[in-house]
């Protein structure tokens, strides 16, 4: 029996998941797992190595010579490091995207994460972002929300968070990018992203960090004291 409490996030690229989520387990006092930025890790270390991110041989390879692990810093941020290099920065680069939704429709991938996320769920009071959250690694979460925005909203506020770490972008590509990402997200063969059938959706489209905020938080506070009534 788990006594921990859990909050899964799950929705397409852009939908606010990571800074929403962050925000509300610092609220909360919960523990703020972006999984995501593992994916983008394992990622990040097949590009390094030159490998093909299609090959589920050379990538579980990989798998077998690397450390991943994570950390938090003091004002919540997850921090990842491969072989002890913080990596927090480089995973973000727009290649890296690309390259995490490729090793993540590999099932050795899949595996290796899935064994991380539940231990950390149960140690910890979790709130975790991802795509298969709500329907594969917690599908027991104590709240499931589906959080999504239309992809020209989502592909804009990628486009800013490029601009403001001093990446170059066009929104017309990170328009394509986001689309394409999402199509292989919700067609892989393993763990798709799709909306788990009891999650609350919660659409962030035309809001801001505040608004979607105060909805997250609103959504979820009724969740958990229906689930305490109860
Ligand atoms: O959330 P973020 O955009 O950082 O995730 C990068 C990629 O990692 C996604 O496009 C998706 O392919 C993969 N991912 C996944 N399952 C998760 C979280 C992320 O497949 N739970």
């Amino acid at each position: 029996m788990n006594h921990y409490h859990s909050i899964a996030i799950d929705g397409p690229s852009g939908a606010g998941k990571s800074t929403l989520a962050r925000a509300l387990a610092q609220e909360m006092g919960y523990l703020y797992v972006d999984t995501g930025a593992i994916y983008r890790t394992v990622g990040l270390a097949v590009h390094r190595r030159g490998v093909d991110p299609k090959d589920p041989k050379a990538v579980e390879q990989v798998l077998g010579q690397v450390d991943i692990t994570m950390g938090h810093g003091p004002d919540g941020a997850q921090r990842m490091y491969l072989d002890g290099e913080d990596v927090s920065q480089a995973i973000r680069q727009h290649i890296i995207s690309s390259y995490a939704s490729q090793v993540a429709a590999l099932p050795p991938v899949r595996a290796f994460l899935l064994q991380k996320q539940r231990h950390l769920a149960e140690n910890h009071n979790v709130i975790m972002d991802g795509r298969d959250i709500g329907t594969v690694v917690l599908p027991q979460a104590d709240v499931k929300i589906f959080l999504t925005a239309d992809p020209k909203a989502r592909a804009q506020r990628r486009y800013l968070e490029l601009l403001e770490r001093g990446q170059q972008a066009d929104l017309e590509q990170v328009l394509t990018d986001v689309v394409e990402r999402d199509r292989q997200d919700m067609e892989r063969a393993i763990s798709p992203l799709r909306q788990a059938e009891d999650a609350q959706v919660v659409d962030t489209t035309g809001k801001d960090l505040e608004e979607s905020r105060a909805l997250l938080r609103c959504v979820i506070q009724s969740v958990l004291s229906q689930k305490e009534e109860s």
